[in-house]
């Protein structure tokens, strides 16, 4: 076993190096043993989605209808009926396999990386393309790729929960074990697939991959995984099948009466099952799913990854973003501007970016190579001319190197105490001329604490001058990083335990610009309501001034430190959360500082976005109701959150969200025209009814006008690109019901108004012309496709007119509603079609006034949403003012 051997007989085990392999072996050897991925549970087949698609209630119905048919030896009938249901089953499954098709794809999008040492340099790759004897890189936050032997490792904890259960931190290291239990547990060499780095460093080798992995065992014994429903869509199938069952009683009901009435049985028990087939929003929660699924496809083409369907929606709903600075607000590409001496000295250095040119003005230009060789020295990154790995502070100080044209000859490393974000600290222990030094970097807070002495001026470590040069720095934007270093004596081993005696060195302040299109972007957020706070763990001024050039605030009084929060925080519950609500800037914030504020947040009633990236970060992105990774973040960030932002940019966010909104928008529009369709059915029935008209429509009838009225109109709304005033509305409460007052007040006006054109048409049919019934129900028959498919237009807005939509933005829907309305026309005009439908042919000038007739919907609704905007009007603009003071 691996533990149990030395470095130098696993390196030979495995025919490889220090130095690592070269591409060309990886290749053969990826070849050999296959790529280092775990075979997941198998994509759901067509037949499994479509035997699913069976165990629908609806289809239940419909069988008892065939049979129906049958028993009253109506074979035809019940033919058709098949073959309409045939037709349905295709069209859901369809939509549904697409649905699942296009999710996959979205998740494919999340590669995880590893840094190896291939061909003698450090490279990032797919860490599927990982092979047996690689030499890798590891760092906190990663999540480990595949199994691994630790050649060499600093400060290394690992959670195994994944594999043992235990989520206390195990400390690794490269000493050999001698266990023969073959368990995980105590093999403090390796590290394996799937657990997470919560701190250090390590560089290991690469022993097992992909399905040999222990991950990969255990994944080869859980077959399945169990599909998780979530909560939105918990509540829509629990709301369709509510109002499928509202529909059947009223179902009930109508054959009650008519048989009373003493029609026979046969004649109306089908039609009555077919209405209800026809009202009940069967298509409603496959709707809502492809509602999500088009908007998690649209927020991936705008870099927003979400990893749950409904993420999408939920999204949409967020009244507060907490931001990090660093990378999500700025572009984080750090430049070197500028370095202090506590001497008063001060150098300019020109230039930007990673860009190596840019000349250090100042007089003793050897003080400032000091400063720049110390942040050489102590320092994780990598800059080559096509390549640039590492910490932007650190790939920073290497081109502030170059710029200062400082070697590193006779220097070499002993010990490293990397930068963890929560230390904001790193340090070097180094060797020049026999002699050991060590080296640190960081705020100017903790960087002090590791001082006795002051550069060439003879002033108290704890004095005020550097506290001020600190603040004028950061005023100016710039994060500031404070450089010590010192001469300590030879040990065994060397750790910060017990150092006090460094030599504070100077300052280097940087500048990290501020994404140019996140200004407009934090604007339309204020605009659509939604508060945006910064947290970072930069200095209070350095985030202050940011937040000036982002318009975030212009008001010190609403920056706070974590500090405080801190304090704060253990007073009560009430004050803390009273406190939290003044301020928006959040600057040394630690994690754990982090996770009290989004608590807070959240239980002001807010539904709260959290960005983060680090290994820390993970406790607030849970605790978030929408936790947001980073692109560029850590393994674990992203394992955690809800959706991950491809580019870190905060605009993104902004994009997500309005996409949320859309396709919760969207998800109200099928609502609308589903449920005012169905209710306008029942009603037309009832009334023919009451007013003792013969049954209006026969169950074929029925069952034809759902398939060219729902399945094409539904599915179409859900690709609905939004309106324009999407993001200068309010956010809606989470909590606030799908089912609104308002929603409902439009479906009762639109259901009543289409119920009641039908049913007058219907009489006037029935009672003043001399039609034959048969004649009569294909008239209905057109005039119901009519009207529902001029609806679909209505509903592309609840507020809106239906002419301020334009049609250019959903093809689909105008192509759905021609194919729909073509297809009625042909089945009616050609007779051996209209003999299936049980009725015959309409003149053309008739179908035109049929149309004429239909367009009237229109003309209400309209009519309708006139009378509400103008009621509306006043109270919105109040709303807006209230937002605008607020945020
Ligand atoms: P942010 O929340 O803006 O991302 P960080 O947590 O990354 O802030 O950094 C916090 C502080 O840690 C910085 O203000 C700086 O003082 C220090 N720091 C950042 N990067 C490094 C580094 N590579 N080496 C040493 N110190 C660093
Ligand atoms: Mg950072």
């Amino acid at each position: 076993m691996y533990h149990e051997k030395n470095i130098d007989e696993i390196l030979n085990d495995l025919n490889t190096s220090l130095q690592g392999i070269s591409s060309l072996e990886a290749s053969k050897r990826i070849a050999k043993y296959g790529k280092n991925t775990i075979v997941q549970k198998k994509q759901d087949s067509i037949l499994k989605i479509v035997i699913s698609e069976l165990k629908d209630p609806i289809l239940l119905l419909l069988l008892l209808t065939i049979m129906a048919s049958i028993f009253i030896n109506e074979y035809f009938d019940a033919l058709v009926i098949f073959f309409i249901v045939l037709i349905d089953i295709i069209m859901g499954t369809y939509q549904e396999n697409k649905a699942k098709k296009t999710m996959n794809s979205i998740s494919k999008l999340v590669n995880q990386e590893s840094k190896v040492i291939r061909d003698n340099q450090v490279k990032i790759i797919n860490s599927n393309l990982l092979t047996i004897g690689d030499l890798i890189l590891i760092e906190s936050g990663d999540k480990i790729p595949a199994d691994l032997r630790i050649i060499d490792s600093q400060n290394l904890l690992v959670n195994e929960s994944v594999l043992t259960g235990e989520s206390i931190g195990v400390e690794k290291d490269n000493n050999i074990v001698m266990l023969n239990n073959g368990e995980i547990v105590g093999q403090t060499n390796m590290l394996f697939s799937g657990t997470s780095v919560l701190r250090g460093r390590a560089k290991a080798i690469v022993v097992r991959v992909g399905m040999n992995t222990e991950l990969g065992k255990i994944a080869q014994t859980v077959t399945e995984t169990i599909e998780e429903r979530t909560p939105l869509k918990i509540r829509i199938d629990k709301f369709s099948k509510q109002i499928s069952i509202l529909v059947l009683l009223i179902a009930i009901i109508l054959m009650i009466l008519l048989i009373f009435k003493g029609l026979s049985f046969n004649d109306i028990f089908l039609s009555v099952i077919a209405l209800s087939v026809s009202a009940m929003p069967e298509g409603l929660p496959l709707a809502l799913t492809m509602a999500l699924t088009i908007a998690s496809n649209k927020m991936a083409e705008k870099n927003v990854i979400v990893k749950r369907l409904e993420s999408a929606e939920s999204l949409g709903s967020c009244t507060i973003i907490a931001s990090d600075k660093t990378g999500t607000l700025t572009i984080n590409e750090q430049t070197a501007k500028v370095i202090i001496l506590p001497n008063g000295n001060k150098y300019n250095i020109a230039g930007s970016g990673y860009n190596e040119d840019g000349e250090v003005f100042g007089n003793n230009i050897e003080d400032a190579q000091e400063i720049g060789l110390l942040g050489v020295i102590n320092n994780e990154a990598v800059l080559t001319d096509n390549k640039k790995i590492g910490d932007s502070i650190d790939l920073a100080f290497l081109v502030l190197g170059k710029k200062l044209k400082v070697n590193m000859h006779n220097i070499k490393i002993i010990e490293r105490v990397p930068y963890e974000s929560e230390n904001k600290y790193s340090a070097v222990f180094y060797e020049l001329d026999n002699q050991v030094f060590c080296t640190i970097k960081g705020s100017l807070e903790v960087v002090r604490k590791f001082c006795d002495k002051i550069n060439k001026i003879d002033d108290n470590i704890n004095s005020d001058c550097l506290n001020k040069q600190n603040q004028t720095l950061a005023k100016e934007g710039y994060r500031v990083i404070a450089i010590a270093n010192g001469k300590i004596k030879k040990q065994k081993s060397y750790n910060l335990d017990k150092i006090k005696d460094l030599t504070f060195m100077g300052l280097v302040g940087f500048i990290d610009p501020v994404r140019s299109d996140v200004i407009s972007s934090i604007k339309s957020c204020r605009e659509a309501g939604i508060k945006v706070l910064m947290i970072t763990g930069d200095h209070p001024l350095t985030a202050f001034k940011i937040a000036n050039d982002l318009q975030v605030t212009n008001d010190y009084n609403e920056v706070t430190t974590g500090d405080e929060v801190e304090v704060i925080s253990n007073l009560n519950k009430k004050r803390f959360d009273k406190f939290i609500k003044t301020k928006k800037i959040f600057a040394r914030v630690t994690p754990i500082q982090k996770l009290k504020i989004v608590e807070s947040l959240k239980r002001q009633g807010e539904f709260v976005a959290v960005t983060g990236d680090g290994v820390n970060d993970a406790p607030a992105l849970k605790a978030a109701n929408i936790g947001i990774a980073m692109g560029s973040g850590t393994d674990i960030a992203k394992e955690t959150a809800d959706m991950i932002i491809i580019d870190d940019s905060f605009t993104s966010i902004k994009e997500g969200i309005k996409e949320g909104r859309i396709a919760y928008a969207n998800i109200r529009k099928i609502i609308l025209f589903l449920i005012s369709c169905g209710l306008a059915e029942v009603l037309f029935f009832t009334l023919s009814i009451i007013f003792n008209l013969p049954v209006p429509l026969i169950a074929i009838q029925l069952l034809w006008i759902n398939i060219v009225t729902d399945g094409i109109q539904d599915f179409a709304l859900s690709f609905e690109k939004g309106e324009k005033d999407v993001m200068i509305e309010g956010p809606r409460k989470a909590s606030d019901p799908l089912f609104d007052y308002s929603l409902i007040k439009s479906i009762v006006v639109s259901g009543l108004s289409i119920g009641i054109i039908i049913f007058i048409v219907w009489y006037y049919l029935i009672n003043f012309t001399n039609l034959d019934v048969f004649v009569a129900r294909g008239y209905i028959m057109t005039l119901m496709v009519f009207i529902q498919n001029i609806h679909v237009f209505n509903c592309r807005s609840e507020k809106n007119s239906a002419f301020k939509v334009p049609l250019k933005s959903n093809y689909l829907i105008v192509i759905g509603v021609i194919f729909s309305i073509i297809l009625q026309i042909f089945i009616i005009e050609v007779p051996f079609m209209a003999k299936f439908l049980k009725t015959s042919s309409i003149s053309y000038p008739n179908l035109l006034l049929l149309f004429l007739i239909a367009l009237s919907i229109l003309l209400i609704i309209e009519t309708y949403k006139l009378i509400e905007r103008r009621k509306n009007n006043e109270n919105s603009k109040k709303y807006k003012e209230k937002i605008r003071n607020q945020r």
